[in-house]
């Protein structure tokens, strides 16, 4: 049974939801359904801080929620969901879910299966583990990999049971419109006064189930400064390897919701203690093993630079994070290239580039509006870099200059020398006035 919190008891009121999630709570409610705000507008509203996207979910099924709405579509077949629209807002609305239960399903996405050889350091599951490992096998319906990935998780479901798949404890607290009270199904309040974060369930099976987890307890720590427990800290590190079991399309997204949400630098510094860096990264593995590296120190500057940014409402790209870590791996690819065949750089360097962002979209499927960028940051750094007399006049109308020359001031000030003079002179370029410029070029 939750636990009723009181409106007395706590800091969240209707007010903090948006008037259109207000809204379908309400119809919701008014036509005898059970209706709630749950998961991070909850947590995020009960830690103080604002919450942005609002989840709903209810009783009712997609096609009882259509037949409240006009302004209605169901959506996906993986997990089948009533999206709300007014106007630019979109209200996704979703029925409780129930225990994994067999329902097909042509677009689920199979895993991909792994060389990872049986992890050795896996140890034995404990008492408790089994029996809720026992729970879902003695479930014939349910569809579980070998990894014990949960492959389908389609079916309606009860409250509890809908609150007992959440991943962590102050995730699974519901708010009520009508009284404005919390159903706090984990004890997700203590949660939230410890700041700690709590798995609901063993840590190492549900990791199992949906390894993305993983990465949520880092970016949930990092994002509401709370304490990961060694015991979670360590299922991490022994089940990092897990990762490799998620579709690349899944993690752009995730990707970006760790790395350009505000507090990138200490995201970033967890993923590397927990060998998840790794996992997104493979290019950089053993690159960013040492802190002193210039890989690694390029990656914090622009991760200290974009957290900045973010905080001072400034616009960020993911193309620059991309452009960022995997301009290394790039630069030696090209060497190696250059060196095997003669090539001239410029050629080197675009098929370096082709090859590195193909390898890195097998883990981050990286969408072309933001892979082209990248691309097109790298070539024109060694246009900056050459300073080709007049041609530097275009080269700052050029529409990726802007980027470009952030990134060149970026590697500049990461290892200084001609590098960092070059970075200053077009620092200085884009000041001087045009008659200014003339003479510049000439002189170079
Ligand atoms: P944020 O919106 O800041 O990313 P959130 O917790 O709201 O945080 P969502 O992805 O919007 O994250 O998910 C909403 C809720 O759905 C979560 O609070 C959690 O209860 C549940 N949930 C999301 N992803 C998972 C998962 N991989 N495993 C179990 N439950 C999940
Ligand atoms: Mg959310």
């Amino acid at each position: 049974y939750p636990e009723v919190i009181p409106s007395s008891s706590h800091a969240m009121r209707c007010q903090d939801l948006s008037p259109n999630t207000l809204k379908v709570l309400k119809t919701l409610i008014s036509h005898n359904y059970k209706a709630y705000a749950v998961g991070g507008c909850v947590r995020d509203k009960l830690m103080g801080q604002d919450p942005k996207d609002f989840d709903v979910v209810t009783n009712a099924t997609p096609e009882q929620i259509k037949a409240c709405f006009r302004n209605c579509r169901l959506i996906g077949r993986r997990f089948r969901l009533a999206h709300i629209t007014f106007g630019r807002e979109i209200i996704e609305v979703a029925t409780f879910r129930g225990h994994h239960k067999e329902e097909e399903d042509q677009s689920e996405t199979k895993p991909e299966i792994t060389d990872d050889p049986i992890d050795s350091t896996r140890r034995k599951l404990s008492p408790r583990e089994q029996k809720y490992s026992a729970k879902i096998k003695a479930d014939k319906k349910s569809k579980t990999s070998q990894d014990g990935q949960l492959l389908r998780d389609n079916i309606f479901g009860s409250i509890e049971e809908d609150a007992a798949r959440r991943d962590f404890t102050f995730n699974a607290m519901y708010f009520d419109v009508s009284d404005e009270s919390i159903l706090d199904f984990a004890n997700g309040m203590t949660a939230i006064k410890e700041r700690q974060i709590e798995m609901i369930g063993p840590s190492d099976i549900r990791f199992r189930e949906d390894p993305v987890r993983m990465i949520r307890a880092i970016r949930f720590a990092a994002k509401l400064n709370m304490k990961l427990p060694d015991s979670l800290s360590k299922s991490i590190k022994e089940n990092a390897h897990l990762l490799a079991n998620i579709p690349a399309a899944r993690l752009f997204e995730e990707t970006n919701k760790l790395l350009l949400s505000g507090y990138g630098v200490v995201t970033f510094e967890s993923l590397v203690k927990h060998k998840l860096l790794a996992q997104l990264f493979p290019l950089l593995a053993d690159l960013l093993s040492d802190e002193n590296s210039k890989e690694y120190q390029l990656v914090l500057r622009m991760l200290k630079n974009t957290d900045n940014r973010i905080n001072n409402d400034q616009r960020i790209t993911p193309a620059f994070l991309y452009a960022t870590f995997l301009w290394y791996p790039m630069e030696e690819k090209t060497q190696a290239l250059m060196f095997e065949s003669s090539m001239p750089m410029h050629d080197a360097l675009n098929l370096a580039s082709a090859d590195i962002m193909f390898r890195q979209s097998r883990r981050i499927m990286i969408p072309k509006r933001f892979s082209i960028p990248v691309r097109e940051m790298w070539t024109l750094q060694l246009r900056l870099q050459k300073r080709q007399g007049k041609r530097c006049l275009q080269l700052i109308t050029h529409p990726r200059f802007r980027a470009a020359y952030d990134f060149l001031l970026l590697r500049g000030q990461t290892e200084g020398g001609e590098l960092l003079e070059i970075a200053q002179w077009w620092t200085d370029f884009q000041k001087i006035p045009d008659n200014e410029k003339q003479k510049w070029v000439a002189a170079l």
